[in-house]
C-alpha cells in the first residue's frame, strides 16, 4: 500500500520513485512539499511541476480526497466538526477545537471500530477498514485550508483505535512532524489507545515523543471487562504494568482518560479503587463528562459527582482535571455524526 499511495510516502521515498521515473532529485522535494505542507488535493495545484509529470502522476499516483462532507460550527464556542468523504465514499470525523495555546484537531484513525466500547458511538457498526497516513494527514489539511489556519496540536482521539492501525499511525506520526510538511512538534501529538498492550510497547520503541493517552474509564477488571471488550484480552494489570514502563522509559507522563458515567464508574469507592491503582505512577487523570450518544442508554454523571470524585482522586495525591466539554450544541462526540448521516441517507435512499 504505502508504495502506491504518494501522499503516504517519505521524502526519499519521493525521491526513490522520482529516480525511477528518471526524474532530476529536486522534484521530490517540490512534491513533497506540496503534498505535505500545502496539503495539495490535486497536481493541477503544483504549478512548479511541468504539466506533462502532473499528468503522469495523476494516473500513476492519484492523490488520496479528503473533502468535506458536512460541517457544523457550535455557537457556543466555535468548534468545528467535519464529516470527511474519503476518496471510496467512506466518511470519518474531526473536530477541530481552540484554545489559548493555538488550535488542536482530534482525528480519526479509522472508519469505524471495532472495539466495541460500550459507552462509544464510532464502534458500534464495526471498522469498514484502517486509514492510510495519507488520509489522518488529510483532515489536517481539509481542516486548515477551510478555516485557514494553522493547526498546532493533534489529538487521535476521533474514530477508531490507533493501535489498531499501527503502521499507517507511525507513517504518520513521520510525516506530520516531517520540517519540509506540516512540521507540527510531535510532543503536539497524543496519541490515544484502548489499551492494546502490545501497541504500547511498539510505540515506546519508536521513540518518537508523543504524548500517550489511555482510555481507563474503570478501575477494577470487572467494570471495566463489561464496558470494554478490550480488557477480556489486554486486563488491567497487563495494561498498567506496560504504562509504567511507557513512564519509566520515556520520562513522559501518561494521561489517563476516564468518562464519567452515571451509576457505572462514578462512585466514591471507584474513586479510591482508581487512586489505589495509579498511586505513585507519573499520569494525570482526565474526567471527562460522558457524552449521552443515542446509541447507548448510558447517562452522564452530575456535575456534583465530578467534583466528589476528582477531590477524593487529588486527596489521594493523584493528579487531575475536569474536561471541559467543547462543541456540545453540536455532535461532537466522534461517530455520531457519521452514523446520523448515515441513517438520514438510508432514509433518503429509500425514499427515492
Ligand atoms: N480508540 C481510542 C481513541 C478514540 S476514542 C481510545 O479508545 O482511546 C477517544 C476518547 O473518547 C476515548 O477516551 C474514548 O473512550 C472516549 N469516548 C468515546 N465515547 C465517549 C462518550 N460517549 N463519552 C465520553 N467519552 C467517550
Amino acid at each position: 500500500m504505502l508504495d502506491k499511495d504518494i501522499k503516504s510516502m517519505t521524502c526519499a521515498e519521493i525521491a526513490g520513485l522520482c529516480s525511477s521515473l528518471g526524474l532530476p532529485s529536486y522534484r521530490a522535494g517540490q512534491i513533497f512539499e506540496w503534498l505535505q505542507k500545502r496539503g495539495a488535493m490535486s497536481y493541477d495545484e503544483m504549478t512548479n511541476i511541468p504539466l506533462s509529470l502532473r499528468k503522469e502522476l495523476s494516473v500513476k499516483h492519484p492523490i488520496r480526497s479528503c473533502s468535506i462532507e458536512l460541517k457544523q460550527v457550535s455557537r457556543i464556542d466555535g468548534t468545528v466538526k467535519y464529516l470527511f468523504r474519503l476518496s471510496d465514499g467512506n466518511f470519518v470525523e474531526s473536530v477541530l477545537m481552540k484554545y489559548k495555546y493555538g488550535y488542536s484537531l482530534c482525528v480519526s484513525s479509522q472508519v469505524g471500530c471495532k472495539m466495541g466500547c460500550s459507552f462509544c458511538a464510532s464502534t458500534k457498526n464495526g471498522c469498514v477498514r484502517s486509514l492510510l497516513a495519507s488520509e489522518i494527514l488529510g483532515q489536517i489539511h481539509a481542516a486548515q485550508r477551510d478555516m485557514d489556519v494553522r493547526v498546532s496540536h493533534v489529538v487521535m482521539m476521533g474514530m477508531g483505535e490507533p493501535l489498531d492501525n499501527f503502521d499507517n499511525t507511525l507513517r504518520f506520526l513521520e510525516l506530520v512532524g516531517d520540517d519540509k510538511g506540516l512540521n507540527i512538534s510531535l510532543r503536539n501529538i497524543s496519541v490515544s489507545t484502548c489499551g492494546l498492550v502490545p501497541g504500547i510497547y511498539r510505540l515506546m520503541d519508536s521513540g518518537f515523543p508523543i504524548t500517550l493517552s489511555v482510555s481507563l474509564h474503570a478501575p477494577n477488571d470487572e467494570l471495566r471487562s463489561q464496558i470494554m471488550p478490550v480488557n477480556k484480552r489486554y486486563p488491567l494489570a497487563q495494561l498498567i504494568k506496560a504504562c509504567k514502563e511507557y513512564t519509566d522509559r520515556t520520562s513522559r507522563r501518561i494521561s489517563f482518560e476516564y468518562a464519567m458515567i452515571k451509576g457505572v464508574n462514578d462512585s466514591d469507592t471507584c474513586a479510591r479503587e482508581l487512586s489505589r491503582l495509579l498511586r505513585g505512577m507519573l499520569c494525570h487523570v482526565n474526567l471527562i463528562p460522558a457524552n449521552e450518544i443515542s446509541e447507548s442508554s448510558h447517562k452522564r454523571s452530575t456535575a456534583d459527582r465530578l467534583k466528589i470524585f476528582s477531590s477524593i482522586l487529588m486527596n489521594e495525591g493523584i493528579n487531575v482535571t475536569v474536561r471541559r466539554s467543547l462543541g456540545s450544541d453540536i455532535d461532537a462526540s466522534c461517530g455520531q455524526l457519521r452514523n446520523r448521516h448515515k441513517k438520514e441517507n438510508a432514509k433518503k435512499e429509500a425514499i427515492t
